[in-house]
């Protein structure tokens, strides 16, 4: 059995930021990570990708991301970026090892792992809430003869070429993902089951995350009317498009149903244009053919469920709904925060985008260990 005062569990953006400011704090600390790298998730987004939030805005504590990198980052440039945070701040988690249970004992904690125990006086879980990816199960689904994938096994559109590809879901993984198909010759359609919220990704030049946070001060209700003329204007009516606006605004969405709004950066212009053909829910499969539940079908090649995460808290660790619950506010709006000397970094879907609120909470946990370490 290892003794030592924290162990942050997970190596990659929120156990980094978390090592970082232990490390900043004097707070000595063990990171466990069952990968054989840090930013693991980030290797294996699709090639497409780059932050949906600015580069400003994502940069963890203490480093910012290159002054010669666009003002949205790409994957590769995430990857890297981790891969230096890692080396620059001397930080390197204990790889290949996976976290089995995390138990009180007496004042502290035990965590068991796949290779040798751990006693510690504080824990900080940073195993991301996109842990595993959940696939819906419809009707006839298992008689589709195409591919049927989650949106976490799309790389690129190069193998859909020429094929009909219905992407599930509304998100920004869904809604760039059917560019991607777009610009890669195949004939992309979104089925989109819940009312939206869409935003422009910049507004003015200015990414909208930024220009909200002159309203943070107000509720997300009012945030969300002062918000409301702009947002409309810049994104025109989408109820023309086939898509249902949500009777809450995009923070209130954030706060309620704990979906972050689409960051537009092109999918709206190329459904306008008819490149991207948008349905509703999915009904049934019957072979190729897909029936939605607005009466209208279709035939498909394929299908990507882009349809979201869930964390794998439940796997190691045993805590109330009450707790699990207190965890989609705030940190510093939590009841539970610190308690037992257990902490979270990473389960908070923040308007203000989640790398951002990763370094917020990051910071917020250190000092708060560092006061309680003292006695
Ligand atoms: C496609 C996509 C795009 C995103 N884009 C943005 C964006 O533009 N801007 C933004 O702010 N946020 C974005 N996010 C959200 C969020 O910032 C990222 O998911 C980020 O990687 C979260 O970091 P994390 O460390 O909390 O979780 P993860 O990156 O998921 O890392 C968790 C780590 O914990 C490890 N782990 C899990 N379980 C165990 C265990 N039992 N034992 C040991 N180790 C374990 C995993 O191997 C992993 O390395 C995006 C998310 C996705 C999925």
């Amino acid at each position: 059995m290892t003794t030592v005062q924290t162990i942050i569990i997970g190596g990659s953006a929120a156990g980094l930021a978390s090592a970082a400011c232990l490390k900043k704090m004097g707070i000595e600390f063990i990171g466990l990570e069952k990968s054989s790298r840090v930013a693991n998730s980030w290797r294996y987004h699709y090639d497409r990708l780059h932050l949906h939030t600015s580069k400003k805005w994502s940069a963890l504590p203490f480093k910012a991301f290159d002054q010669t990198l666009p003002k949205y980052p790409s994957r590769q440039n995430v990857v890297d970026y981790l891969d230096d945070y890692s080396k620059e701040l001397n930080i390197s988690p204990v790889f290949n090892t996976e976290v089995l249970s995390v138990k009180k004992e007496g004042s502290g904690w035990i965590t068991e792992t796949s290779n040798g125990d751990y006693k510690s006086n504080f824990v900080i879980v940073a195993t991301g809430l996109n842990n595993k990816s959940t696939v819906p199960e419809w009707k006839g689904m298992n008689s589709f003869r195409g591919l049927i994938i989650h949106s976490s096994w799309y790389k690129n559109g190069k193998s859909f070429a020429g094929q009909r590809v219905l992407v599930v879901g509304f998100g920004n993984s869904a809604c760039e993902q059917a560019i991607c198909l777009h610009e890669n010759g195949a004939f992309p359609a979104l089925s989109v089951r819940s009312t939206v919220n869409v935003l422009p990704r910049d507004l003015f030049g200015i990414p909208i995350l930024q220009l909200g946070k002159f309203t943070s001060l107000f509720s997300p209700q009012v945030a969300d009317k002062i918000n409301a003329p702009i947002i409309k204007m810049a994104v025109g009516d989408i109820s023309k498009l086939g898509l249902k606006k949500s009777a809450y605004g995009p923070r209130e969405q954030i706060e309620k149903q704990k979906r972050i709004p689409l960051l537009d950066i092109g999918t709206i212009e190329l459904i306008r244009e008819g490149h991207i053909k948008v349905y509703g829910d999915i009904k049934r499969i019957e072979g190729n053919t897909v029936y939605f539940e607005d009466g209208k079908q279709q035939a498909f090649d394929a299908i990507i469920c882009a349809t979201g995460y869930q964390h794998n808290l439940g796997s190691f660790l045993s805590i109330s709904d009450e707790r699990m619950n207190d965890l989609g506010k705030e940190s510093s709006k939590q009841s539970y925060f610190g308690a037992d000397g257990l902490y979270f970094c990473g389960f908070y879907l923040s308007p203000k985008g989640m790398l951002h609120e990763i370094g917020t909470e990051a910071s917020r946990n250190a000092k708060d260990i560092a006061k309680k370490a003292k006695y």
